[in-house]
């Protein structure tokens, strides 16, 4: 086992490995294989599945590092604002005390106490002021 171990850490020297990109391309890749296997049963989503796991085998394995460094860096930049939107859906689900308002004006999240009614909330990095219900 440990022999086994070391050879797989010998065989990822110089490769590029894990990154977030990947991680969603194998999420993907399980949530439609199962979805795939129980509902839909279509062979033309399989063969993109199947491309989905080929692509995120390729970046890990892959020894063009700068290059698929640069493809997460545009994954990271084109979903920014939805990740900003799931954390803060986190942060209101999580924290009852707290509600988490994104700022119209410079994207900085601001974070108010709940149960207020309606607020003007100014944001602390551009000094924009806008009301929200917290
Ligand atoms: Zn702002």
């Amino acid at each position: 086992m440990d022999k086994l171990r070391r050879s797989i850490q010998s065989f990822m020297i110089g490769r590029y490995g894990h990154d977030q990109l990947n991680f969603v391309l194998l999420i993907s890749y399980f949530i439609l294989s199962i979805l795939n296997s129980i509902f839909f049963r279509n062979q033309i989503i399989n063969t993109i599945n199947i491309f989905i796991f080929i692509i995120a085998l390729y970046r890990s394995l892959s020894k063009k590092i700068s290059a698929r460094r640069k493809e997460n860096q545009i994954y990271l930049k084109w979903t920014k604002p939805l990740r900003r939107r799931v954390s803060v859906l986190q942060n209101n689900l999580t924290d009852r005390q707290h509600k988490v308002y994104i700022c119209p004006q410079c994207n900085t999240k601001v974070r108010v106490p709940s149960k207020r009614g309606k607020i003007a909330i100014t944001c602390p990095s551009c000094r924009r002021e806008f009301t929200k219900r917290s």
